[in-house]
């Protein structure tokens, strides 16, 4: 049985361990102290009305971006009409930023709603923006559990920054 036909799995499962064992510490969720301006904000992309961009920091790739709702929402069924208008919204446009830093041959969009699909935090809904390039599972799989630096993920979020200006 294969139960990771696009490799899905492979993909979002790295980190996922790391994400659990920091939220744990911080005994709370790490989005929303985000949207709060309590940690890490020098990894959010930019702000929207009811939703933001971030780096993901355990990116398969570099440029790995996510778009959240600023409201800490488990279901995407439960968004309102205006979250989930700018949660597509701010999606395109992160498409449009990478493709601008690193024009990558393709994208993974996608969101793992629930632990058992795979979603790191998934009390707070996070929809993944990965850039992909030819051959970068093969590479992955090769280097293993490479977790890029906290340094090279902000350099990142200042690129996307500066593109993302270029789309206004
Ligand atoms: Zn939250």
């Amino acid at each position: 049985m294969n139960r990771d036909p696009d490799g899905l799995e492979r993909l979002w499962a790295p980190y996922r361990m790391a994400y659990v064992r920091e939220a744990g510490q911080r005994d709370g969720c790490p989005f929303c102290a985000m949207v709060a301006g309590e940690q890490q904000t020098e990894m959010i992309v930019t702000r929207g009305e009811h939703c933001f961009v971030a780096m993901n920091l355990y990116p398969y790739n570099p440029g790995h971006l996510m778009v959240l709702p600023n409201r800490h929402e488990a279901d995407l069924t439960a968004l309102t009409d205006e979250e989930s208008r700018e949660l597509t919204a701010l999606t395109q446009r992160s498409i449009r930023a990478i493709r601008r830093v690193s024009n990558p041959d393709g994208f993974n969009v996608g969101l793992n709603l629930g632990a058992v699909a795979g979603g790191s935090i998934s009390q707070h809904l996070h929809q993944h923006v990965v850039p992909r390039w030819g051959g970068d599972a093969n590479f992955m799989t090769v280097v293993g559990r490479t977790k890029a630096l906290p340094q090279t993920i902000a350099e990142s979020a200042d690129l996307l920054r500066a593109a993302w200006a270029e789309d206004d």
